[in-house]
């Protein structure tokens, strides 16, 4: 096993935290105690109430940063709380003092919406107190949790807007709703179980169903997931087969922290991440311990848990104190089902058992996906407890609505000094995800009143989106897909130019027809110069080659070591004639034919399922070997590798000696340019030692490396990158 994951900051001079923070946190003395809690930590920076909730940026060395996080949260005023807060580590601006701004009044009005927030440590309490009157009430929340964003159907949040308009307040949760004094003062959730929603069935007949090898469908928080008792192999590889989702992993819901650090390393910021109010599902490393079925996550070096974030889930699990399975209530890819008549319509035949409930839910919010890269939180899909916070952007955009890729599509809009990402999406290849992806617009829309001028696209031209683009009847800027990702990475990150760009990942349109997926732009004067990119090769059978790894590796060893190393006919002609044979420039690609060249993965059951089994294979080992890999040409690379595995060398060793040449040639490139800051972006970049090894080489000569944090590094990413371009492109 690799090294317990570290949470120690770099040690590279200045940075500068921004931390935005949602809640009570205005009129409760906050500001006057940042001010004095920086002052005496010695930080510069500043302090500002906005409409978008409290702004404080410090600056200092980053363990004081970390420290002063802490602390914040550790001493604030007794009657503050904090719903919601993200946290971006940025480039330094060179503060001299600590000041209190004036109130920015011209903010937008975005804080109303703010997203679904865990069960709070009083309701938790009060749910399993006898006593109380919502004793193992499963819809318990208050001012401080509960669902937000998935109840809200117009703006303002206001219980008459939401989807509890239907529940009429019973006198106790009238007088709590009106009492200034009381926790659950205008919580427009509020309810009871003498007013409010109810089960359709009781958590102790789902335990027992779960304890059968059953699979539920339960009604959660942002849509349904299908629940399976995750050590019962023969129930999880049920699941799999009546989902019609093969080696995808899945992800895991445990009753508490104890439990999760029974199976998996848990550091300090992932602990907290898990128990954050967002409680996404945090990408762990296992610790082998035996008890999760193997076919939960076959191919991921990653376990996926999460903690109960709902009364329902905390009730649920303390009636079934094991790890569970808890996957989006849906058939492969397509949208997760929201309303109850949709999901016994879609979900009979694949779930034994529903658990539904007569509260409605406005819209679809998927379970988040976050991991601790780098010692810090970042996110691979943003859904449920972070949509719809704004970023915030160091410069104003025109109103443009962005829609995205093809794949993890998410919509974007810009309301000025911000941009508003929707929440995951999903991939755009059924009808029913078009049409999810055409009301996430519709609502992001409507919801904040937003009137597109202009449409930012990918510049393919035949992804779903890009056709909805040129169907909407508004001007459309289409941008290329890696530069979007660089931008995303660049603007979320306030990187000024110049800057290298590295956006690596499975596929996407070049401006020259090829397939890209391997480049690096330096960025500056708003222009983006290609500086390298992988050697190109030829994918014979085109979109097949995607699927099938062992395409792209016969291509590879055909350029390499010419016909006499391709036994397989037909697509010996294929390469020869050059038929249905695409070039592409794809890291993502090369990750696959490596794949199937050190025998780990001959084909991609899921996106991105080889370049994971290869980042897996690594293990635990550590060193300094590499392939030759000059100027991004893969030959020389090919004809080591393949020497490597004639001689039976361990795929682990293969892999890492591929990886370490990977980052080599970043940092070859990087060196070449002479810039500072180097932006990583691609969904190549959510493998976890990738982006360690590349940062770690990096600093150690003297560049400023970011990563993404708030935004996801792969395609879920891209529609801030398409919005920033096409507002500097009109
Ligand atoms: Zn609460
Ligand atoms: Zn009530
Ligand atoms: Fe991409």
């Amino acid at each position: 096993m690799k090294a317990p994951p570290v949470d120690s900051p770099r040690a590279t001079g200045a940075q500068r935290l921004r931390l935005v923070l949602h809640g009570a946190v205005q009129g409760v003395g906050f500001r006057p105690f940042v001010y004095r809690l920086a002052r005496e930590m010695g930080l510069t920076g500043w302090v500002l109430n906005s409409s978008a909730g409290l702004v404080v940026e410090v600056e200092g060395e980053a363990a004081e940063l970390e420290r002063f996080r802490q602390r914040l949260e550790a001493e604030r005023p007794p009657a503050s709380y904090i719903l919601a807060r993200e946290q971006s580590w940025l480039p330094a601006k060179g503060y001299t003092e600590f000041r209190i701004l004036p109130s920015d009044e011209a903010a937008e009005k975005t804080a109303a919406v703010l997203p679904d927030l865990a069960t709070c440590r009083e309701c938790l309490a009060e749910m399993l107190d006898p006593a109380n009157r919502r004793y193992l009430y499963p819809f318990t929340n208050c001012t401080r949790c509960g669902p937000r964003y998935t109840i809200i159907l117009d703006i303002p949040y206001d219980r008459p807007r939401t989807t509890m308009r239907g529940f009429t307040l019973c006198d106790d949760c009238r007088r709590e709703y009106t009492d200034p004094a009381d926790r659950r003062f205008h919580a427009q959730p509020n309810a009871c179980p003498r007013c409010g929603p109810r089960l359709t069935a009781t958590v102790a007949q789902t335990a027992g169903e779960l304890a059968a090898g059953r699979i539920v469908a339960l009604k959660g928080i942002g849509g349904f997931q299908l629940l399976v008792d995750a050590r019962n192999e023969e129930a999880v590889q049920r699941l799999r087969r009546r989902k019609r989702r093969e080696e995808k992993p899945f992800a895991l819901m445990m009753p508490s922290l104890d439990m999760v650090r029974q199976y998996c390393v848990v550091s300090e910021a992932e602990a907290e991440l898990l128990q954050s109010p967002a409680a996404p599902i945090v990408l762990l490393r296992p610790n082998g311990r035996p008890g999760i079925a193997p076919s939960v996550a076959r191919s991921s070096p990653y376990l996926g848990v999460m903690l109960p974030y709902s009364p329902l889930h905390h009730l649920l699990m303390r009636a079934f104190p094991h790890p569970i399975v808890a996957t989006s209530g849906n058939l492969s890819d397509e949208p997760i089902a929201i309303d109850n008549d949709e999901a016994v319509a879609r979900l009979t035949g694949v779930a034994d058992f529903f658990l539904m409930h007569d509260r409605p839910i406005a819209r679809p919010c998927d379970d988040s996906v976050a991991r601790v890269v780098r010692g810090r939180p970042s996110l691979v899909r943003r859904a449920r407890g972070y949509a719809p916070l704004p970023i915030a952007l160091d410069r104003e955009l025109p109103p443009v609505l962005a829609v995205g890729g093809h794949l993890k599509n998410t919509v974007a809009i810009a309301l000025r000094r911000q941009v508003i990402l929707s929440q995951h999406v999903g991939d755009l290849d059924t009808l029913e995800a078009r049409n999810a992806f055409e009301r996430a617009i519709a609502d992001l829309c409507r919801l904040y009143r937003f009137q597109p001028k202009l449409v930012a696209c990918d510049l393919h031209p035949d992804y779903a989106s890009t056709r909805w683009a040129a169907r909407s009847g508004l001007p459309v800027v289409a941008i290329q897909h890696h530069q979007a990702h660089v931008a995303a990475c660049a603007a979320e990150n306030e990187i000024r130019e110049p800057y290298l760009g590295v956006a690596w990942d499975g596929t996407g349109y070049g401006t020259d027809g090829v397939v890209w997926g391997g480049e690096f732009f330096l960025v500056e004067h708003g222009r983006f110069e290609r500086v390298a990119h992988l050697r190109p090769f030829r994918l014979p059978g085109g979109e097949a080659a995607v699927r099938e790894g062992w395409r792209a590796a016969a291509s590879l060893r055909y350029e390499t070591f010419g016909a006499g190393a391709v036994g397989d006919t037909p697509l010996l002609r294929m390469l020869e004639r050059g038929v249905n044979s695409p070039w592409t420039t794809s890291v993502g690609r090369l990750f696959d034919a490596v794949a199937a060249m050190a025998g780990v993965a001959r084909e991609n059951r899921f996106e991105g399922q080889a370049a994971m089994m290869l980042e897996r294979a690594i293990g635990g080992l550590e060193d300094d070997e590499a392939y030759p890999m000059p100027h991004g040409d893969w030959r020389p690379l090919i004809e080591a590798l393949e020497d490597d595995v004639r001689r039976g060398l361990p795929a682990s060793r293969i892999a890492l000696r591929f990886h370490n040449a990977l980052v080599n040639w970043i940092v070859e490139v990087a060196a070449r340019m002479g810039v500072r800051d180097v932006c990583l972006s691609g969904g190549v970049f959510q493998n976890g030692y990738l982006v360690e090894r590349a940062a770690a080489l990096l600093e150690a000569r003297g560049h400023r490396v970011w990563t993404h944090q708030r935004v996801p590094p792969n395609d879920g990413g891209i529609a801030l990158g398409q919005a920033v371009l096409a507002a500097e492109r009109i």
